[in-house]
């Protein structure tokens, strides 16, 4: 029920856009270059938490793990190996128990700690489609009726019968879609080649996050912040991606599910002012999936590769580069 695009067509768009820009730069500025902005602070925000389950294991042969306590465990470890690997950035979860709280809450959370950088630690859900078996036979009575004869001597005849019939029994069967993806605000809300994309439906159903939400997509207010961060953080939110999709790829050996922009549904991602990614670990309706995501050795795979992609973002941005993208060393400044 949410829409889900490949951000390909647009990000050529961008990078046909930028190309115009740094070729215009490149003729009048000799040697311009940026001055990257450090990353101080990085919020991570472990997906649902208290009343909100998040998505729940209900297939037959579940471990009945809820989401809420998969995305903390991942967070906490998550947290930890930042704060080995970057000693210098304040790493600041949203939660670290088993409370709730509201996307409007972490939106502002993460805005007044000053984040360079919004995680979300989450888990994939998918409607299931419903199985059955036979586990036995029961007895069954059932009447039919006649009538016999003409006239005033026409009877009606009811007649007993028994048969067999099969008990049956119903089950939720398990996805076997498996891996992680990683989501990120559509940039344009109105950009038509997003639009036309709108059919490449992943199927993914993943939160119920945005319901208490409440948000006018159309309102002013709506549209601009979302200007405000195509113009900002888009091109960051998908850099930091797609380097988190190549490590749990590489880490963890799992199914790569890729990139994906959401158009509408993302709001946390999109009220925070700073570049921001989702992260869909893993299916918790997945057999492999769910006890991947459940044990100890999957939640410090995912969140060794996460920190991995996440030092490695830091040193990209931080990098002084020139215009024409070649690094700038110190001394040319
Ligand atoms: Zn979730």
């Amino acid at each position: 029920m949410f829409e889900f695009h490949k951000p390909t067509l647009f990000l050529s768009n961008i990078k046909g856009f930028f190309l115009i820009i740094s070729s215009l730069f490149l003729i009048n500025v000799k040697s311009y270059s940026q001055v990257p902005k450090k990353i101080k602070t990085i919020i991570i925000d472990p997906g649902h938490g208290g009343s909100d389950n998040g998505a729940r294991g209900e297939y037959e042969g579940t471990l009945g793990s809820r989401e809420k306590n998969i995305t903390l465990a991942i967070s906490m470890k998550l947290v930890a190996d930042l704060r080995k690997e970057l000693p210098d950035i304040n790493i600041i979860p949203t939660r670290t128990t088993d409370v709730y709280m509201s996307v409007h809450e972490k939106a502002q959370f993460a805005n007044e700690h000053h984040g360079d950088l919004f995680v979300c630690i989450h888990a994939d859900a998918v409607q299931l489609k419903t199985g059955s078996r036979i586990v036995g036979y029961k007895n069954e009575t059932y009447h039919t009726t006649k009538y016999v004869g003409k006239g005033k001597s026409r009877k009606k005849v009811v007649t007993k019968h028994t048969r067999r019939v099969p008990i049956r029994h119903y089950y939720k069967i398990p996805t076997s879609r498996k891996g992680t993806s990683t989501l990120i605000l559509a940039a344009r809300q109105s950009d038509d080649k997003i639009k036309a994309l709108e059919d490449g439906d992943l199927g993914f159903n993943t939160d119920d996050d945005d319901s208490t939400a409440n948000i006018n997509y159309e309102s002013p207010e709506y549209k601009a912040s979302a200007l405000l961060y195509s113009q900002n953080y888009f091109r960051k939110s998908y850099q930091l991606a797609t380097l988190v999709q190549d490590q749990v790829a590489q880490e963890t050996g799992r199914p790569n599910l890729g990139v994906w922009q959401r158009r509408v549904g993302l709001w946390v991602l999109h009220a925070t002012q700073m570049p921001a990614i989702l992260i869909e670990t893993g299916f918790v309706a997945n057999y492999d999936d769910e006890r991947y995501l459940n044990s100890e050795k999957g939640q410090d795979e995912i969140a060794e590769a996460i920190t991995q992609a996440i030092v490695k973002y830091k040193k990209q941005v931080e990098t002084p580069k020139s215009i024409s993208g070649n690094p700038v060393t110190s001394d040319s400044k």
